[in-house]
């Protein structure tokens, strides 16, 4: 009789945030299990299709089966200016038949359909070719539980969220300050409210969860999520911690100029300032950026991508690195470039992050708290200065900060939503120079020791994902 091994088809969402993880969980799959990995990429645009898929294609060592699916014109179904919570989901069911159409072709047919947050209505598809239906939420728990939670909220709050006077209470977890609410609940009556109680629900279709987290770094909340006084009685589905899952160094750019300057650079003195793949700054909050780096006379990297009117996610809407045809240093202070030489270092391009923060030269991570570079940094054993921008980096950044005890915080003090200055160079300093960043630094190297333990053999996660991949074989 033949023995085969299950197909695993993977569909996250666009955006690098997205299919870095994914094309991690491929990788696992592959290499530990033996499976045969499918991934399909869909694009928000043109300009982001070619690139992206270069990026993952060169990632994924041949592991995976990269399918790029034809891009959808959602032109005529949503506002030129709407927000990528609407952008996201749109794209995603839309994108249903082409995936359909693509997974008739395939030979094997895929024997599991492992999808993102906004993913699910491609289950459809799944039901029709007798697919295991699976999500991999490719971020934390508490956002799983946020996420899975929003649908009761929606009929329990009356009123907007942003208008209540107690913090969001979610059932054996952490509650969420209003102040550090997720995007798309700031507003209720905007179409990204409806998308995301919407997710919520879709995620409780499917068989099974995974989350991109560890058992160990949120024993509490993943407790709720089994628990059928709390949680476990609105998903009602299994939940598998598989994390910290981060894509290896591709050592493909170590021999680039950024870094022959770092390799010149003592240990640990260098702060890496970058904000993911999809964020940008506002032009003053790049000036007090840049005037914040320069005055706390720490050595840096800097990460830049053309500003926009407000900071936020507008690059996801115009492709990843935003406006390319300005000459990025023309936004920056007048005679920083020259002010800075031996001391800083700005970059424009799609430079590996991993192949950065394992540099033994870097100290310090100005991050926005995205979930990959979060877990990133904790398995790099460097602290981070947290910078939240969008979506749900607030409720990261206090769970770093209060919870983790992983990071320090820059306070916005202005009206202008805006962090000065004098604030971005005292809380360098803080972690690069005073005594306090030493007790961080500690802590973060706990967390990594933790996330490695989870992730090897005999760990939590290895064990998690077996398990799954277990009853993935069972089902053929
Ligand atoms: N990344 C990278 N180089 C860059 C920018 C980002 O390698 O210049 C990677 C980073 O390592 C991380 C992902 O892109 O794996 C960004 O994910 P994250 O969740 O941190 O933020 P998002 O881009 O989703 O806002
Ligand atoms: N530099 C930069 N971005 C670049 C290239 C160079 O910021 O893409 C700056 C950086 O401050 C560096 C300086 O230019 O310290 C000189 O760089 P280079 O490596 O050419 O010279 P060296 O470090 O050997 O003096």
């Amino acid at each position: 009789m033949e023995t085969s091994k299950p197909h695993v088809a993977l569909l996250p969402l666009p955006g690098m945030g997205h299919m870095i993880p994914y094309l991690g969980l491929g990788k696992l799959f592959a290499t530990h299990h033996n499976f045969k990995v499918t991934i399909f990429l869909v694009s928000i645009d043109h300009s982001s299709q070619t690139e992206s898929k270069t990026i993952i294609s060169e990632m994924s060592n041949e592991l995976c089966n990269i399918v790029q699916l034809p891009p959808v014109d959602i032109t005529s179904l949503v506002d030129p200016n709407t927000t990528i919570g609407v952008r996201l989901p749109v794209t995603m069911r839309e994108i249903v038949p082409a995936f359909r159409s693509s997974i008739a072709t395939l030979k094997p047919c895929p024997t599991v359909l492992v999808t993102d947050i906004f993913g699910t209505d491609a289950f459809s598809v799944a039901e029709e070719f007798n697919m295991l239906k699976y999500v991999f939420f490719p971020s934390h728990a508490w956002f799983l539980a946020l996420t899975i939670y929003t649908p009761i909220l929606d009929e329990e709050v009356k009123g907007e969220y942003v208008h209540q006077k107690e913090p969001l209470k979610i059932p054996g977890c952490a509650s969420v300050r209003v102040e550090d609410l997720f995007d798309p609940l700031l507003d209720r009556t905007n179409q990204q409210y409806d998308e995301y109680v919407r997710a919520g629900i879709g995620i409780r279709m499917s068989d099974r969860v995974l989350v991109n987290s560890w058992e160990e770094l949120q024993p509490k909340t993943f407790e709720a999520l089994r628990d059928d006084k709390l949680l476990a009685c609105v998903l009602k589905r299994p939940v598998y911690p598989v994390g910290p899952i981060v894509t290896q160094s591709a050592n493909s750019s170590k021999g680039d100029l950024l870094f022959e300057w770092l390799n010149k650079q003592p240990n640990q003195s260098v702060v890496y300032v970058s904000f993911g793949s999809g964020a940008t700054l506002s032009h003053e909050q790049m000036i007090e950026l840049a005037w914040g780096l320069e005055m706390s006379k720490q050595r840096f990297v800097w990460v830049v991508r053309a500003p926009t009117e407000e900071s936020g996610d507008k690059a996801y809407l115009n492709g990843r690195s935003g406006d390319k045809s300005h000459d990025l240093f023309g936004y920056l202070p007048k005679g920083f470039m020259s002010r800075i030489q031996n001391v800083g270092f700005v970059i424009s391009d799609w430079v590996s992050q991993v192949d950065i923060l394992s540099h033994p030269s870097i100290g310090a991570f100005i991050s926005h708290c995205g979930w990959n570079s979060t877990l990133e940094s904790i398995l790099n054993g460097v602290p981070i200065i947290a910078f939240p921008l969008f979506a749900e980096q607030k409720m990261n950044a206090t769970m770093l900060t209060e919870e983790f005890g992983m990071a320090v915080r820059l306070e916005v003090f202005s009206s202008k939503k805006v962090v000065g200055r004098e604030e971005i160079q005292k809380k360098v300093r803080k972690i690069m120079v005073d005594k306090e960043g030493h007790g961080i630094k500690d802590r973060v190297n706990e967390l990594k020791y933790s996330a490695e333990k989870a992730f090897c053999k005999g760990g939590s996660s290895y064990e998690a994902l077996s398990e799954l991949a277990k009853s993935c074989e069972a089902s053929m």
